[in-house]
């Protein structure tokens, strides 16, 4: 059943776990998120970025997509649908287009700028019943030349951010978007403390969660972390299953392949399969396994 992310996001937090928040590419990533969620009976947050909306044919055609799944697989879970990362236009594209939720990244703007870009999401995002993220500062990734420190938010900015009615907060504490590199210094959860001091208990995002060790994750859970964005881990392992089984002769592409491993269903199951074994392993880690009735009480 397709929800805004508030009430779950805000379960998560009072009761110490995290949902999963994982990007999707196509109708196997979708169906992967989908069931792993459905199997754990955990929320979960299935999201695009504008650049895979594009790929998969418009945000309507994800709309539609994630809807019709969830109704045609009988998913008994709670699913937020969100727009990861959006700018001004694509947050209003996905309000418009049937998403329950969407981020508005506007860490790129001078904060003022940040402040009243948001402020407008705010108001028509929950006119409409969807919830918002947005993010404070920059956090780092590959594709800004990546710092052994990542990056970290300023409290200060956190909390004017937090107090204009954003539902969820990005907000940079070390993490690094993609793949850390190896001098990577860690969390910094005195900054993750600050902040969660002065947001006033509203759930905490933390992206770029491939490459952070799990013990790490646990404790940025334990202080405050409530949503937790995945989408380099679903794609190495992906990409791992289908290299091994073209490697094992199964995709041959020729009529003398009788067990006709070229066709598209078999072809893509084993990357579907490690999808959906990853989501259920990220649902266990992050505590929401069993959780999907938690929202209602919030
Ligand atoms: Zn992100």
């Amino acid at each position: 059943m397709l929800v805004n992310a508030t009430s779950m996001l805000r379960a998560a937090k009072a009761h110490h776990y995290a949902v999963g928040h994982f990007n999707t590419n196509n109708l196997e990533w979708s169906k992967a998120i989908l069931l792993g969620a459905n199997e754990t009976n955990s929320p979960v947050i299935i999201s695009s970025s504008a650049g895979a909306g594009k790929y998969m044919g418009g945000f309507k055609t994800v709309a539609n997509m994630v809807r019709c799944l969830d109704e045609f697989l009988q998913i008994k879970v709670p699913v937020a649908l969100h727009l990861d990362h959006g700018t001004y236009d694509a947050c209003k594209a996905c309000v418009e287009a049937g998403f329950t939720s969407i981020m508005f990244d506007g860490s790129s703007f001078e904060l003022n700028e940040n402040i009243a870009k948001t402020k407008e999401l705010v108001n028509l995002a929950h006119n409409k019943g969807l919830s918002i993220e947005a993010e404070v500062g920059a956090i780092g990734g590959t594709e800004d030349g990546v710092t052994a420190d990542g990056e970290v938010a300023n409290p200060k900015d956190c909390a004017k951010i937090a107090a204009l009615g954003v539902d969820f907060l990005a907000a940079g504490i070390g993490n690094i978007h993609g793949l850390y590199p190896k001098d990577w210094k860690g969390l910094n959860f005195e900054v993750l403390e600050k902040i969660n001091q002065v947001t006033n208990k509203i759930p905490l995002v933390l992206h770029g969660g491939t490459g952070i060790p799990d013990k790490q994750i646990i404790r940025a859970i334990k202080n405050g972390i409530s949503k937790i964005n995945v989408n380099t881990d679903c794609q190495l392992v992906f990409a791992e299953a289908m290299i091994k089984y073209c490697a094992e002769g199964k995709a041959d592409a020729t009529l003398d392949n009788v067990d006709k491993g070229y066709d598209p269903r078999k072809l893509l199951k084993p990357g579907f399969e490690a999808i959906k074994a990853k989501v259920i392993e990220k649902i266990k880690l992050f505590g929401s396994e069993n959780k999907a009735d938690d929202y209602l009480n919030f």
